[in-house]
């Protein structure tokens, strides 16, 4: 048993701190507590798993966080809570410059994932994402532009991007390796199904060259995920969720779903489309799925029981084309801001800089921060301690949506999202992404079996 309830009093017990205490620091008014008693990140429970690490690879029924932790960010892997965070994610075009985590990662068991990105064939051939570290890839195609959606791919373009792809990832350590696939202005058309191709391709050769057997030196099985790249406004439409879920599921020697929301408003009704998406994938595959690309609100994908989100520094949106001076910038990673978090507005607290400072200093004086990394009632100051903040309680989030069986993570997160509201209102900030909330609602209604999808 996970959970058991307690004498320890709820989250809404005023008492308590806000935020979770440091190690050592479980207390109550002063009273040291048993040691199984754990801080969820929102309220006390006696855990009797308490310190069982998440799976390395994601796992139906067990909901955990990829962690995204962003070009050298700075961040060790000591700062991972294992109960929450089984493995860690960066473009495979950052693998070689920054291949310190990734081999701290494996000597830990952790699970790794080197996404190709291979949609960065798909940039004018002088883009600043082509230039550099992927242009040293064996999957970049130099000088061309692709078009997935021209035609339909030769079978030796397709093979040898396939198999490209792969190789770089195995090689550079990927234990949880993921398929080329691309960005479609048209969905279930020629560029899609140059896409399902690939996958299929890469699954043949996955298996032929029996790629799952761990890698030398290593223990642990390494796994093949189809990667889809859907479109918000792709998602928004029924029918093109209904025909990928069910394209997608079909696929044969594939070990789950690794989804790259892009160009996502976040509206009810894209986020209803990527709930729909996600939780289909698994029920018709049961096979465990992977959403990324959709911001805060993969809290709530969390929390209506998605196996797992991949979040963290910059891996939360996706937009396509890139700016060219977009942030995940391999070439001066450390030159642009970054926003800083708070638990309070399950987001983002003000606009960078001078002009967002007043405001945080309200914020955290107002609603203090329990992580490790600053003054608890004073904001994060500086590059380095606002990373290490908002990992620490991204994390912490992630724990307490994933953690609580779906019915109670759920209404802690309705909770939470009323809260967030009035803060943000109070403040002055903008409100919440809408579809934030209509992730659970969805996720109801497929349990319901209300889906507009039929199983086929
Ligand atoms: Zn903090």
């Amino acid at each position: 048993m996970r959970y058991v309830s307690s004498a320890v009093p709820s989250h809404k017990d005023a008492s308590l701190p806000r935020s979770r205490p440091q190690r050592g620091q479980h207390r109550i008014g002063g009273t040291q507590l048993p040691d199984d008693v754990r801080w969820s990140g929102d309220h006390w429970n006696i855990v009797d798993d308490a310190l069982s690490a998440g799976p390395r690879h994601p796992r139906r029924g067990r909901r955990t966080l990829i962690a995204w932790p962003g070009y050298h960010s700075g961040l060790s892997l000591a700062s991972f809570d294992r109960r929450v965070v089984g493995a860690i994610a960066k473009p495979l075009a950052h693998a070689r410059a920054d291949s310190q985590m990734i081999s701290a990662a494996l000597d830990a068991g952790m699970g790794v994932v080197l996404p190709g990105e291979t949609w960065r064939n798909q940039l004018p051939p002088g883009h600043k994402k082509r230039a550099g570290a992927f242009a040293q890839l064996a999957s970049h195609r130099p000088g061309m532009r692709l078009d997935p959606e021209a035609r339909r791919f030769s079978a030796s373009f397709a093979e040898r991007l396939a198999v490209d792809n792969l190789d770089e990832q195995l090689r550079a350590g990927a234990t949880l390796a993921t398929t080329a696939a691309h960005v479609h202005e048209r969905e279930a058309g020629e560029g899609r199904q140059n896409d399902l191709l690939l996958t299929r391709l890469t699954a043949e050769e996955f298996a032929a060259r029996r790629a799952f057997a761990p890698a030398p030196g290593r223990r642990g099985r390494r796994e093949l995920y189809a990667t889809l790249i859907v479109q918000g406004l792709h998602a928004a439409n029924p029918r093109t969720v209904e025909w990928l879920a069910s394209a997608y599921a079909g696929l044969e020697g594939v070990d789950g779903y690794w989804i790259v929301a892009v160009n996502t408003t976040k509206s009810a009704k894209q986020l209803r489309g990527y709930t729909r998406l996600a939780l289909q994938l698994e029920r018709l595959s049961e096979r465990p799925t992977v959403l990324s690309g959709v911001g805060d609100p993969h809290l709530a994908f969390l929390a209506s029981g998605l196996a797992a989100t991949c979040a963290g520094l910059y891996g939360m949106n996706f937009k396509f084309p890139p700016d060219e001076l977009d942030s995940d910038d391999e070439d001066e990673p450390t030159r642009l801001a970054v926003h800083t978090y708070h638990r309070d507005l399950l987001g983002n607290s003000g606009p960078l800089g001078l002009e967002g400072n007043a405001l945080r200093v309200a914020l955290f004086h107002n609603r203090p921060c329990g992580c490790p990394h600053h003054a608890p009632d004073r904001p994060p100051l500086g590059r380095s301690a606002i990373i290490r903040h908002n990992s620490w309680c991204i994390q912490a989030d992630a724990y307490a949506f994933a953690t609580p069986a779906v019915p109670t993570a759920e209404a802690h997160l309705s909770d939470r999202l009323a809260q967030a509201a009035r803060n943000r209102s109070f403040h002055g900030l903008t409100p919440l992404p809408s579809g934030f909330a209509a992730v659970a609602v969805e996720a109801a209604r497929l349990r319901g079996g209300e889906s507009e999808i039929s199983d086929g």
